[in-house]
C-alpha cells in the first residue's frame, strides 16, 4: 500500500516519529486556540437568519388568535402544516414543543420511566424491582442520547452502524429475545458522527420490529432531515412503513430547527401516533400552559414554506460544504494509505467520523489539546464513553474558519500520525 506507515521497520519508524515530534513541537509553539469539539454552527452561518431579530413580527396567527397570550399548548395549526409538509408527516401527529428537540426526548424517556405507555408497568417501577431497562445504541452514535440513558439508569447495549443503518439481523435478535430491551435510539439521516442515512429495507425492518416487549420504543432523532451537503439522500417514511395497525405509536420522531435558524432559540417538534400523541398530550398538559408560539410564528413569517427553508439549507450548505471539503481532502492527503486511519464520507449532517489506528484516539485528542486544539473527547461517541477501540474521533468541522480549519485538520493529522507511530513502536517492542 502507498506510504503505508504500519509496514516500516522499526528504524525507519524512529526515524519518522522524531520527525514528526518535531512537527508536533512546531505546533505547540504556536499557542493555537482552536475549538472543535461541537457541532455549532459558524458565525456566518447563523448570520443569514439576521433578518429574524428585526423582522416585523405579525403575532395574529391564521384564525385570529393573539399568540402573545398562554393557549394553544401542543402548538399552532400552521406550523404543525408548515412541519407536515417539510417532512412528509401527518399535521394530526404533531406536536410542538419548545426550543430543543433533545429536551423533548429527555421528557418522553421521562415520561415512559414514570407513566409508561398504559400497556406495561411504568419502566421506574422495573428498574424498583430489579429490573434493567435497556436501551440499542448504534455506534458510533451521539453522545447526548447516551447521556439521557445514563441519567435514567437505562442499560445502553452498543449495536454496529454500517454503512446503510444499524445491524438489523443483530437488532431483530436481540428484541425477540429479551423483553427488557424496550428501546433504540435512531439518527436515520446523515448520522452524528458518520453521517450514515438508513436504507428503505432497514427503515422498513426496524418499522416492524418483532419485540418481546409490548412498549418498545423507537426514538427516530432526524436531527439532519433537510441538512444535505454534497448529495439529499431520500429517506424512507417510517410511519408509512408501518405494517401493522398501531405499530405507529411506538415511533417517536423528533426534529428542530436548532441547525436552521439559531441552536437553543429555533423550534422543536415531535411525532407518533394517535394514541401516543393523546398520551404525550395529556401529560404534556400538567407541565406547560403554552410553548413559544411567537417563535413558531416567527420562523414561519421568514421562511414562508417548506420550499423557503430548503432553499436557506442551501445556502447553509454552500459554507458547509468548503469545510467538509478542506476536512475530507487533507484526511486523504496526508493520512491516505497510511494504514493508520479511516474516515467517513458524509454527504450531508454535521460531522466526519475518524477512525484513529486502534488504541490511539484518546491519545490523538490529548496531543491535540495541549497543542491548543479542543476535539469531542475520544469515546464520546460510545455509550458510557467506552470505545473498545479506542479510535473514534468526531470532527465537527462547522464552527472554525476555513484558515482555522485548515490549521487544526493539519495539527490533527500529525498527532494521528505520532500516536499511531508511538503505538506500532510499542507493539513491535512487544
Ligand atoms: N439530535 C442530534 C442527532 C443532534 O446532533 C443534535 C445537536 N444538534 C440534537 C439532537 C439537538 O437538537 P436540539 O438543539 O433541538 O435539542
Amino acid at each position: 500500500m502507498k506510504n503505508s506507515i504500519t509496514s516500516l521497520t522499526p528504524n525507519a519508524l524512529t526515524a519518522l516519529k522524531t520527525e514528526l515530534e518535531r512537527e508536533y513541537q512546531d505546533y505547540v509553539r504556536r499557542d493555537l486556540k482552536l475549538d472543535m469539539s461541537r457541532g455549532k454552527p459558524a458565525p456566518k452561518q447563523l448570520d443569514l437568519c439576521n433578518g429574524m431579530l428585526s423582522m416585523d413580527l405579525k403575532y395574529r396567527t391564521e384564525n385570529g388568535t393573539d399568540a402573545r397570550n398562554y393557549g394553544v399548548m401542543d402548538g399552532l395549526p400552521e406550523c404543525k402544516a408548515f412541519f407536515a409538509e417539510l417532512l412528509d408527516l401527518d399535521p394530526k401527529q404533531i406536536v410542538i414543543g419548545g426550543n430543543s428537540s433533545l429536551a423533548m426526548m429527555y421528557d418522553q424517556v421521562s415520561r415512559l420511566m414514570l407513566f409508561g405507555t398504559g400497556v406495561e408497568p411504568a419502566w421506574k417501577t422495573c428498574q424498583d424491582a430489579g429490573r434493567k431497562i435497556k436501551f440499542l445504541c448504534p455506534v458510533p452514535g451521539y453522545d447526548r442520547h447516551f447521556k439521557i440513558c445514563e441519567a435514567m439508569n437505562i442499560e445502553m447495549i452498543p449495536v454496529p452502524l454500517h454503512e446503510d443503518g444499524p445491524d438489523m439481523e443483530l437488532i431483530s435478535g436481540l428484541v425477540r429475545a429479551d423483553e427488557m430491551i424496550k428501546g433504540i435510539w435512531c439518527v436515520p439521516l446523515y448520522s452524528n458522527p458518520q453521517g450514515v442515512c438508513y436504507s428503505d429495507q432497514v427503515v422498513g425492518q426496524l418499522a416492524n420490529l418483532e419485540t418481546a416487549a409490548k412498549d418498545f420504543r423507537i426514538f427516530w432523532d432526524n436531527a439532519y432531515a433537510i441538512h444535505p451537503i454534497y448529495q439529499a439522500v431520500p429517506l424512507a417514511s417510517i410511519f408509512k412503513a408501518v405494517n401493522r395497525s398501531g405499530g405507529e405509536n411506538r415511533i417517536y420522531y423528533f426534529f428542530s430547527t436548532s441547525k436552521i435558524s439559531f441552536p437553543g432559540a429555533g423550534v422543536a417538534m415531535m411525532a407518533s401516533g394517535a394514541k401516543s400523541i393523546a398520551e404525550i398530550k395529556k401529560h404534556m398538559s400538567a407541565q406547560t400552559i403554552s410553548y413559544d408560539k411567537l417563535n413558531q410564528l416567527r420562523h414561519l413569517q421568514y421562511f414562508q414554506s417548506a420550499d423557503g427553508m430548503k432553499g436557506h439549507m442551501r445556502e447553509l450548505a454552500d459554507l458547509l460544504r468548503p469545510k467538509f471539503d478542506m476536512v475530507l481532502s487533507k484526511l486523504q492527503d496526508q493520512l491516505g494509505g497510511t494504514g493508520l486511519a479511516k474516515w467517513s464520507t458524509p454527504r450531508g449532517g454535521y460531522f466526519i467520523s475518524l477512525d484513529t489506528y486502534p488504541g490511539c484516539a484518546k491519545e490523538v485528542v490529548s496531543l491535540a489539546g495541549q497543542a491548543g486544539v479542543k476535539l469531542t473527547e475520544a469515546g464520546a461517541t460510545y455509550p458510557y464513553g467506552l470505545d473498545e477501540n479506542d479510535s473514534n474521533i468526531r470532527i465537527a468541522p462547522s464552527y472554525p474558519e476555513l484558515e482555522e480549519l485548515d490549521t487544526a485538520m493539519d495539527l490533527l493529522c500529525i498527532c494521528v500520525k505520532l500516536a499511531g507511530v508511538d503505538k506500532l513502536l510499542r507493539i513491535q517492542e512487544g
